[in-house]
């Protein structure tokens, strides 16, 4: 029989951590805390996630997984010397937890095992009425609302009821009798308001929770979380039970959270939110409060030294900043979680750095390299508000830097609603729960008046990289409005935030782009010296200004320039005379005004990249483009208000029509309809090339052809190009070398590498283009309507626009790219597609042998990281399904 439930001191083969697939994160950490490092940890169990899947697909906890469980059970009851129900009770906690964390999920049941007789027992036992009866009214709470599905207001309203009458403010001081009857309510309230009443078996209890725990795997809002964090949604989350120990014990007691370094900021040296006599979500809802360590050691000395130490060894074992849950009960300290610290980008780069010159145990640089994500920089590199006088209106918890700027909603389905109206939004609520995740997964920003660092908007926010300001106390929320004081902020109205300072304002407020971080600046000098001479970046840029941005952002060249940027704007009825052209001299005089101003462009944009290659496309876009609406003018001429010109625009727009221009002419294709085209571009690149040359620059220029199916096709134009760079080398001093190479983005080109390959100095890969032929998913149409969908419904792993589809695309390019070099060993291989900036592709780029990748200019910096950390094997590929 194969086991599927393991004691957390089970003596697995691999490192327990490793085994996060299995146990879930948080049980492989247990284990891991347990087992290796012998940190004081609770004992228990965790039923593994085969257990979950098992239990999924039966609809019930089997008859094996019960007699696996019951086995468990009697073990951790001769361990810890008291039984499930018993007169001294055995009471567990009952913690699901994926392989890859959903935090704020709020899924714990604790105090398992209290009933009305037990919680006398235990009264007994301690001598402290007021303890037994806060531990039972919380079971009867959490088993309530998670897994009898009473809202949570219901028990909330009672307490905050409860308080009123005792004329106290917290739950903390309500006295035992005021307990006593508190438990009463929430007993009528689940028998009232719940699927069924409050058992008071223990075994039903556990059970229950445990299978709650399994079946909320499915749930929509658990859904949403992964399609947002791509998880798979097949996988299952394991749950742990484990012995409890209790923070609402006494004032010598308490919950909290610690983190190796200030996860704001990334300063070395705990960090440390704590509540005194609170238990489990108290934490979470964010009741906890950042306490200066001075003052708890003062309070709790033996539990904060055993804190101190066991935060270090993890450090030092994981080699990363760490996070822990725990608890102390009577002054005593126990651990119940461990995991890498989410933190902002600004910790994660400091910390990494900082890291490499601590004297003991530092990380090495690759390590460094390692501790950092794209997110982290993205985070960084996001624009902040501009210094500015605006008055702010509110203040609360900077708890996820960055400044959103959005429409003001006040329930996820508002936002929701918003969002597909195109508005930006940002999310006001008291607090945030995981009903709110989807509306805050497309949210700008994040704002909440109640909870602390710790709460769900903040965890949730941080780990996404939104901004979020939690805990704005002075703000009112109301039906379809807030208040501060006098100031009235209605739903659709403006306001923004500033995640960092933790600040509101009314109104929009501009951004700019934030200072330079010296930090960010050190890893990826790193990440540059590791990826150096083997895979390069390089940005895609129209424009000189464009170019000046990339350079600046690290970009060692252009990988795409766009040259139908260059024909819109003023330079259209330039195109329009061209395509209106009735005879060769009037195309060739529309031709040379167009060279004219073409040449002006190349030669700024080598001149913002000089030195470094600059691979410039012929133009690419169908050439209806340039031409007015066929209906507007249509409308026009029924009434008879056309001028000639548009007349004669119109025919042409009706001669140039197409139902499917992606698949028209475009490209190569109309490259070769219009010869004249390619040559007047091919002509001012080079006279670009050389001018810049002659006043003393270093152009580097590779021409590259689009949409090519097969070799003769990009023969014809290379024998075109090749003609015009002899003529104008005639002229020149010394030649100008240029290279001259293909994208491959249509299935075609990639299945006949081998023959296109030898015709080319380099290939470059349009994943854009590659991407909707592929998959026969037309962008314009497939992405925004059905993407989303099989993203949802586990159809499609990622959206394969945004994340290489490494199984499909990933095929078709791996064997071009194997064929190209057999055919042309020579040859460079690089891509230009969306995918130049997505972490995931990059790993598998250069898995796929690409010498260079090429991104938007933002995202350049992130793309340096990626590469070095591919280069490294430290990136994870994309989901192949
Ligand atoms: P989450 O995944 O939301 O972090 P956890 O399973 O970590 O949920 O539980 C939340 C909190 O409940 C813990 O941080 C801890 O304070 C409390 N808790 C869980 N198990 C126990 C236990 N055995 N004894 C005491 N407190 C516990
Ligand atoms: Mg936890
Ligand atoms: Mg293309």
């Amino acid at each position: 029989m194969v086991r599927t439930i393991f004691p957390l001191d089970h003596q697995h083969r691999d490192s327990p951590r490793s085994l996060g697939g299995l146990l879930g994160a948080k049980g492989a950490d247990l284990a891991e805390m347990t087992s290796v490092l012998s940190l004081p940890v609770p004992p228990g169990f965790t039923l593994s996630t085969r257990s979950c899947r098992q239990t999924l697909a039966a609809g019930k906890l089997s008859s094996q997984l019960r007699e696996e469980l019951e086995a468990s059970l009697q073990g951790l009851s001769v361990r810890c010397q008291a039984t499930l129900g018993g007169p001294d009770p055995l009471l567990l906690s009952v913690r699901a937890g994926a392989a890859l964390p959903m935090p704020g999920a709020m899924e714990t049941v604790l105090n398992i095992g209290l009933n009305d007789k037990t919680t006398q027992a235990l009264a007994e036992a301690t001598g402290d009425w007021r303890f037994a009866s806060d531990s039972y009214r919380r079971l009867i709470q959490m088993y309530g609302h998670l897994v009898l599905g009473v809202p949570m207001e219901a028990f909330e309203q009672c307490l905050a009821r409860a308080r009123a009458d005792s004329g106290v403010l917290k739950d903390g001081e309500l006295t035992s009798d005021a307990l006593g009857f508190v438990v009463q309510s929430f007993l009528e309230i689940v028998e009232g308001e719940g699927s069924a009443p409050f058992p008071q078996d223990p075994r039903q209890q556990l059970e229950g929770s445990i299978l709650a725990a399994f079946q909320r795997w499915n749930d929509p809002i658990s859904h949403a979380y992964r399609s947002r964090e791509r998880i798979h949604h097949d996988l299952g989350t394991a749950v742990t039970v484990q012995r409890m120990v209790f923070g609402n014990r006494d004032s010598r007691s308490g919950s909290g959270l610690a983190c190796s370094h200030d996860p704001r900021t990334g300063a070395a040296g705990l960090f440390v939110q704590f509540v005194t006599g609170g238990q489990g979500e108290d934490v979470t809802a964010g009741n906890a409060q950042v306490r200066s360590l001075a003052e708890l050691e003062a309070e709790l000395p033996d539990a904060m030294a055993a804190l101190g130490r066991s935060v270090n060894l993890l450090e030092a074992e994981y080699r990363d900043m760490m996070s822990v849950e725990f608890t102390v009960e009577r002054g005593e300290f126990w651990l119940l979680q461990a995991q890498v610290a989410d933190r902002s980008g600004v910790a994660a780069v400091r910390a990494a750095v900082e890291g490499t010159r601590r004297p003991t145990n530092p990380l090495s640089v690759h390590e460094a390299v390692l501790r950092v994500s794209g997110d982290h920089l993205d985070q960084i590199l996001h624009p902040q508000f501009e210094q500015s006088q605006a008055e702010v209106l509110a203040a609360g918890l900077g708890a996820s830097p960055g400044a959103a700027v959005g429409r003001v909603y006040f329930s996820a389905d508002d936002a929701l609603d918003a969002y597909d109206e195109g508005e930006d939004v940002i999310l006001v609520k008291d607090e945030t729960s995981p009903e709110d995740v989807p509306g805050m997964s497309i949210a700008e920003g994040i704002l909440t008046t109640k909870g602390g660092l710790a709460s769900h908007a903040a965890v949730v926010a941080r780990g996404w990289g939104k901004p979020a300001v939690c805990g704005a106390s002075d703000i009112i929320v109301g039906d379809g409005f807030f208040k501060v004081g006098e100031t009235r902020v209605n739903q659709g109205d403006l306001i923004s935030i500033d995640g960092g300072a933790g600040t509101v304002f009314v109104g929009e407020i501009g951004t700019a782009q934030s200072e330079p971080n010296t930090d960010m600046t050190q890893i990826l000098a790193w990440a540059d010296e590791i990826r150096e001479g083997k895979l390069e970046v390089r940005a895609n840029a129209d424009t000189a200004d464009d170019a000046l941005v990339a350079r600046e952002f690290g970009a060692e060249g252009i990988g795409l320039c766009r040259t139908e940027h260059q024909f819109l704007g003023e330079r259209l009825p330039l195109v329009q005379a061209m395509i209106l052209a009735t005879s060769e001299e009037e195309e060739s005089a529309a031709l040379s005004a167009l060279a004219e101003v073409q040449q002006r462009d190349f030669l700024d944009l080598l001149q913002a990249m000089d030195g470094l290659p600059v691979t410039i496309r012929l133009l690419d876009p169908p050439l209806h483009e340039f031409l007015p609406k066929i209906e507007e003018l249509s409308l026009a001429e029924s009434s008879g208000t056309l001028s000639e010109r548009e007349q004669a625009l119109l025919s042409a727009a009706r001669e140039w029509s197409e139902s499917n221009p992606m698949l028209g002419t475009r490209g190569v294709r109309l490259g070769i309809l219009r010869p004249g085209l390619f040559r007047m571009q091919a002509k001012a690149i080079m006279a670009a090339g050389l001018e810049h040359r002659s006043a003393g620059g270093h152009p580097r220029i590779e021409i590259m052809v689009p949409l090519i199916i097969n070799r003769p096709e990009l023969d014809l134009v290379r024998s075109w190009i090749e003609a015009e760079v002899a003529t104008a080398n005639e002229l020149a001093d010394e030649p100008l070398d240029v290279r001259i190479g293909s994208m491959v983005e249509t299935p075609r080109a990639a299945l006949c590498a081998e023959a296109i390959a030898p015709g080319a100095d380099f290939f470059s890969f349009g994943t854009n283009d590659l991407t909707q032929m592929t998959l026969g998913f037309s962008r314009d149409d497939v992405e925004s309507r059905i993407v989303g969908e099989y993203v949802d419904r586990s159809l499609l792993g990622a959206n394969p626009f945004q994340t290489l589809d490494v199984l499909g695309v990933g095929a078709l390019m791996r064997r071009a790219s194997e064929a190209a070099r057999a055919a042309n060993p020579g040859i460079k291989l690089g891509i230009c597609g969306e995918h130049g900036g997505d972490p995931a592709s990059i790993g598998f780029f250069w898995e796929c042998g690409l010498d260079y990748v090429s991104c938007s200019p933002y995202r350049v910096p992130i793309a340096r990281l990626a590469a070095a950390q591919a280069v490294l094997g430290g990136l994870s590929q994309p989901d192949p399904r």
